[in-house]
């Protein structure tokens, strides 16, 4: 594990959009401003990085920012082309790699 600063709130702990109230918790990092990320790990495709996409958390990071790399050997996710994004709607993560962007090879 490794800690990294929280992508969703950018390490303040506190909801970026205001959801709730403007000083709301973030909920992804429960307002401590850093996440464990099991490593290695990559930037998540489906939000950039940035944990959000559009104002929802990231579904397919979890609003980290960033995903779990398995310790098998990967590839690029031939369904979204390693955007992690849903071909017929982009703020949906890819069905194939979970929005991952990549897939395990069998
Ligand atoms: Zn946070
Ligand atoms: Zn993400
Ligand atoms: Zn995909």
């Amino acid at each position: 594990m490794s800690k990294i600063t929280c992508s969703f709130c950018r390490g303040t702990g506190k909801d970026p959009f205001g959801i709730m109230s403007w000083q709301s918790v973030c909920s992804v990092c429960g307002g401590k401003g850093v996440v464990d990320v099991p490593k290695p790990y990559r930037v998540c495709p489906h939000c950039g990085g940035t944990g959000a996409v559009k104002t929802f958390t990231c579904t397919s990071c979890k609003g980290k920012g960033y995903v779990p790399l398995p310790s098998s050997p990967i590839v690029t996710c031939p369904e979204c082309r390693g955007s992690g994004d849903d071909q017929s709607n982009p703020s949906l993560d890819c069905l194939k790699c979970h929005g991952k962007g990549f897939v395990i090879t069998v």
